[in-house]
């Protein structure tokens, strides 16, 4: 497998301004230098509590937003620094699904209209190519073809969501990022989406960049979990692993809440004290250090760096650093 995607330093700032001169008196730090890489055909999972930063990632990757600083290579070219004109013809590569599929469709438009749009835009294909592609997205995702005539309105929400995943994969994408693709639907509904997205995936080679907060989904679909807090990635890990055994103190406490189905299985929930800090103003040093169970002082003050586990394994914590010393550890409180 090649890296499909190199994510190096990706910062996301929104100004916050005042007065008549609108003068930038402060920045929320949504995503705060961010790094990763998905090979080809992976899926990487990015959890975390609402507001940590996971979807303002996977639209900056995009330039849905615009990040504030940073790379993204894409089969080593820096999407962050394309111009306009080539971004909008590299964008055929990449696409989204978004969480609320209704939202993001059209209403006055039939879904035929939804998918012949990226097809005519981008695509150099006769009328009755549009057509036929028309045709075989809809059974690609299991809808009949002769409901092309029908709107948005007409359908359910998982089908809506697979008219969602018809129009990402339109123009034969390479990469999709997936932001909350399945959490607003039924349970049930949402394994059969799930499934197809695995389908999708395995025939035509995608790379996925799967957004939820639900650790169950991410589990079964994620090759890899990229776990977010305040704006920062503090643990990235393939899923048996993170999943067996969680490393960072965040991803403890979120994976504590995880169910066991085994009722002989006893695991105690870690309940984290106090909200997540505003990312106007994030905590300084670890960023999780105002609500770690495990904060030591040198928490309060350094930005703990990645430190590589066996494993493939990564965590930003100062419990896993080599030269961390043992009258570090012995101030825990
Ligand atoms: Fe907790 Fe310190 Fe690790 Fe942050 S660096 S997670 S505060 S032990």
């Amino acid at each position: 497998m090649s890296t499909l995607l190199k994510v190096n330093n990706l910062i996301k700032h929104f100004p916050v301004t005042k007065g008549f001169f609108q003068k930038q008196v402060g920045a929320v730090k949504s995503v705060d230098g961010i790094s990763f890489e998905i090979e080809e055909g992976e899926t990487l999972g990015i959890v975390g509590e609402s507001g940590c930063g996971k979807s303002t990632t996977g639209r900056a990757l995009l330039r849905i937003l615009e990040p504030t600083e940073g790379e993204v290579l894409f089969d080593g070219v820096d999407i962050a620094k394309l111009p306009k004109k080539e971004l909008r013809a590299f964008r055929t590569n990449m696409q989204m699904i978004f969480q609320d599929p209704y939202a993001s469709l059209n209403p006055r438009w039939t879904v035929q209209q939804v998918l012949e749009e990226p097809l005519i835009t981008h695509g150099n294909l006769t009328k009755t190519e549009v057509k036929q592609r028309v045709t075989e997205l809809m059974e690609l995702v299991g809808l009949s073809p002769q409901q092309a005539s029908r709107y948005p309105h007409e359908f359910s929400g998982g089908q809506r969501q697979r008219i969602g995943i018809a129009r990402a994969l339109a123009l034969n994408p390479k990469f999709i990022v997936c932001d909350e693709p399945v959490s607003a639907l039924d349970v049930s509904i949402q394994a059969q989406v799930l499934n197809l997205m695995k389908d999708l995936q395995q025939k035509f080679s995608l790379t996925y960049l799967f957004i939820s907060h639900d650790l169950s989904v991410v589990k079964f679909i994620s090759d890899r979990v990229g776990v977010m807090y305040l704006g920062k990635l503090v643990e990235l890990s393939p899923t048996k692993s993170i999943f067996a055994e969680p490393l960072h103190p965040y991803t403890k406490a979120l994976m504590s809440a995880v169910p066991i189905p085994d009722p002989e299985i006893k695991r105690e929930q870690i309940v984290l004290s106090g909200d997540v800090p505003s990312a106007l103003h994030p905590p300084a040093g670890c960023a999780f250090h105002t609500r770690c169970p495990v904060a030591m002082d040198i928490c309060k003050t350094l930005v703990p760096k990645w430190s590589e586990v066996s494993g493939g394994r990564k965590v930003a914590c100062h419990l896993y650093e080599q030269n961390h010393t043992k009258e570090e550890q012995g101030s825990c409180h």
